[in-house]
Formats: C-alpha cells, sequence, structure tokens
C-alpha cells in the first residue's frame, strides 16, 4: 500500500509494518538471530554484488531493524532512514562519513554538549576543521565561516539549551550554493513537530532515545536522508558496530505507535507552564519558541507543527537558590534527557562545569541560573504545583 499520502498519525501507526504474512502476528517480530542462512552459493553471489537483497549479519542489518527503519523513514519522509545505537553513534557516523582530512564543518554553537565537543575536540586530530557560529545569527555566522574546504553545516532545531530555531531552508539553501550538506539534529522536535527534509536539509538525525522511544528506557539513534547521502553513513555504522540491538529496536517502534498523542500532549503543557513561568516575577526569561516573546517565534510557526515538550528559564537568583529550588520539586525528576513520559528537570551549566571555562559556558548558554524542563505526561496543574514549589524555596 503506498502510505506516502497518508496523514502523519496514520503513517506513526501503520508505515512499515503490516501483519505477518505467515503467522498473522500484527506486531513486529523480535528477530534475535545473529547469522543469516544462504540458500545457496549462487544466493550469496548475487547479494553480494548486492542484486538480491538478503540478510546476512546482524551487525550489517536485521528484520526487526529494518521494519524500524522504514517506520522511521516515512515519519520524515526521507527515502530510508538508518538506526544506530545511540544518538551520539548517529552523529559520529554522519561526521565521520561526510568530512576526511582538510575538510571543513560548521556548526551552530547552541547544541548538545557532547556533540559539540566530539566536533571541537576530536575531528582536529583527523585533520578535519570545526567552526563554531553564533546561532543566534545563523544565517550571517554560517555564511561568513565558510571557506573552500566547507563540506558540511550541523546545526541543532530547536537547540540544547536555549531552545534556538533556526530557519532550516534558508540555511539550505546558502549551504547547498556552497556545494556542502547540510544536517539537522531535530531531537527535540521530533518528526512530530519538524520535517527538515521538507526544508530542503540533506540529513537528519534524532537521538530515539527522546521522543521517538518515549518511554526513558531504551537507547537510540537515527539518521534519515536520501539513499546516496545515507549509503556511506552507513556502512561506517556497520563498521564501527553501531547497530542497534533487535530488542531495543522494538521498544522504539513500540514507543512511536504513541509519538502522535504523546508529543501533542507535551506540547500543550510546555506551552501552559511556559507562559506561566513568564508571568511569574522569580523568571527573569523563559526560552520556549512557543512565546510570543520569543525572538524565533514567527519562525517557528511557519516551521514547525507544534513548539515541543521542552523550556529552558533563568531563575533571579545564585546557585545556592537553584539548589533549593530543585530540592523542593516532588513530581518533576532531577535528572537529564528528554522526551520521556516522566517530566525531567536538569541544570545544564552543572554538567558543564568541570568540561568548560566560564567564558565557553557564558558563550553556549550554560548559565548559573538556568534549568531545562522537559515535559512529561504528568497532569500540568501538578507539574505547575511542583514549579510553585520550587519557586517558593528560593
Ligand atoms: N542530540 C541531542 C539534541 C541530545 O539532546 C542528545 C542527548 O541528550 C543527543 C543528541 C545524544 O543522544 P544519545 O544520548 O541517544 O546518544
Amino acid at each position: 500500500m503506498d502510505r506516502s499520502e497518508q496523514g502523519l498519525h496514520t503513517r506513526i501507526v501503520h508505515a512499515g509494518q503490516s501483519p505477518d504474512p505467515v503467522t498473522g502476528a500484527l506486531t513486529a517480530s523480535i528477530h534475535r538471530s545473529a547469522p543469516f542462512v544462504f540458500e545457496s552459493l549462487e544466493v550469496l553471489d548475487q547479494y553480494s554484488a548486492k542484486t538480491l537483497p538478503h540478510y546476512e549479519y546482524s551487525r550489517t542489518t536485521h528484520p526487526t531493524g529494518r521494519i524500524l527503519e522504514a517506520k522511521l523513514a516515512a515519519l520524515d519522509r526521507a527515502e530510508d532512514a538508518l538506526i544506530l545505537a545511540s544518538g551520539m553513534a548517529a552523529i559520529t557516523a554522519v561526521l565521520l562519513a561526510t568530512l576526511g582530512q582538510g575538510d571543513h564543518l560548521v556548526v551552530t554553537d547552541n547544541g548538545y554538549k557532547r556533540s559539540l565537543r566530539f566536533m571541537s575536540d576530536t575531528l582536529p586530530r583527523w585533520g578535519i576543521r570545526t567552526d563554531l557560529v553564533d546561532s543566534r545569527e545563523p544565517l550571517e555566522a554560517v555564511r561568513a565561516a565558510f571557506t573552500p574546504a566547507t563540506k558540511l553545516v550541523f546545526a541543532e532545531v530547536p537547540s540544547n539549551p536555549n531552545l534556538r530555531v533556526i530557519d532550516i531552508a534558508a540555511l539550505a539553501d546558502i549551504t547547498h550554493a556552497a556545494g556542502a550538506l547540510l544536517a539537522v539534529d531535530a531531537t527535540i522536535a521530533s518528526p512530530y513537530n519538524l520535517r527538515p527534509l521538507e526544508h530542503r536539509a540533506d540529513i537528519v538525525i534524532h537521538s530515539a532515545t527522546k521522543y521517538l522511544g518515549g518511554h526513558n528506557d531504551v537507547l537510540g539513534g537515527v539518521v534519515a536522508a536520501s539513499l546516496e547521502v545515507l549509503q556511506p553513513i552507513r556502512d561506517i555504522s556497520i563498521n564501527l558496530g553501531a547497530t542497534l540491538d533487535p530488542e531495543a529496536c522494538y521498544l522504539i517502534l513500540r514507543g512511536i505507535k504513541t509519538l502522535g498523542v504523546r508529543v501533542e500532549r507535551q506540547n500543550e503543557t510546555a506551552l501552559t507552564l511556559a507562559r506561566w513561568l513568564e508571568s511569574r516575577p522569580e523568571v527573569s526569561c523563559v526560552y520556549y519558541p512557543g512565546l510570543e516573546s520569543d525572538p524565533t517565534h514567527a519562525l517557528a510557526k511557519r516551521q514547525m507543527d507544534g513548539y515541543g515538550g521542552m523550556l529552558s528559564f533563568d531563575l533571579r537568583t545564585d546557585l545556592a537558590g537553584i539548589s533549593r529550588f530543585v530540592n523542593a520539586l516532588g513530581t518533576i525528576l532531577f535528572a537529564p534527557s528528554l522526551g520521556g513520559v516522566e517530566s525531567l528537570i536538569i541544570h545544564p551549566g552543572i554538567t558543564v562545569r568541570h568540561d568548560l571555562t566560564d567564558a565557553e559556558r557564558e558563550r553556549f548558554g550554560y548559565t548559573d541560573t538556568l534549568l531545562r524542563l522537559a515535559v512529561g505526561l504528568e497532569d500540568p496543574k501538578d507539574l505547575k504545583a511542583d514549579l510553585e514549589r520550587g519557586l517558593a524555596a528560593l
């Protein structure tokens, strides 16, 4: 059945999957076999010549993974998708496949700290230069950073921890005019809210650990792209052994089936809480693209189907006050990560306190008074009451 014209909710439930023709099983099977048996030497020969599709060995790919990849491709409207062992496996595989010695990478500077660190600290060891550019003026900053050696532009949209939104179509035009590829990490949005390939990005990345898995119980990473762009990334992933286990693939498949209802609810609750926090005198700034006051609101409205379940806010206090705030919370748990059913709050500054200088923390938005809230599926009134307890403790 051609599912390409179906709505997003229908694709979320059905894409990539159909009942097993032999057993009638409705849900995907978990195939645990490491090797797969070939019928004959001739079949193996045709498989090796790439003229016959066949499973060979689970590090290469496996049936449960392919079902998940078909669903992921349908969600992001990509020709194909690749599932990997984590979001970081997805990011590093993209970088290693698209960049080589002497190449240049441009990346916007508000982003997941570990991916930025890999780009700026590790890639130079292999002769790849990275420029981190200002995500507040991304188009001008990226354009100014281009050199003849620039092969890849990488942006997180919306970004960690300040939830900045970048005009992906405009960034794609600039990138393509210079003959480079554009990769977008859209983890924070999820494909429910944002599909960067629809805005001419070449590669989309997700940490499936977050909204796709949705239950804080599984790790995974996704790369979706055209077949041509994806093939070298798949090859690198196979060589690295970054394949995701069939059991974990099943959990992500199961999680995705409720992606639409979960994210819709998280979008609503996050907007409610962002508006409420903005009205509180203890809060000096709320970072959420759904707020009319947010500098990227108009762009987010045009580019996204929802503003997401993540928000950050600055409190008028100091580190001791932040500690009292966090200790007063009961329902909202103090933990990293996002996109699951449990609401989680984290102090991004502490997580990088021992890795970054004060100047770097300031530049990347990791101030002492900033908290990042990942909204779950609890009753909004209980989350508000919890935040009220935190504010009262300041
Ligand atoms: N991208 C973003 C935006 C993230 O927030 C994270 C993790 O927090 C990652 C990538 C890495 O994903 P994983 O933890 O699945 O390796």
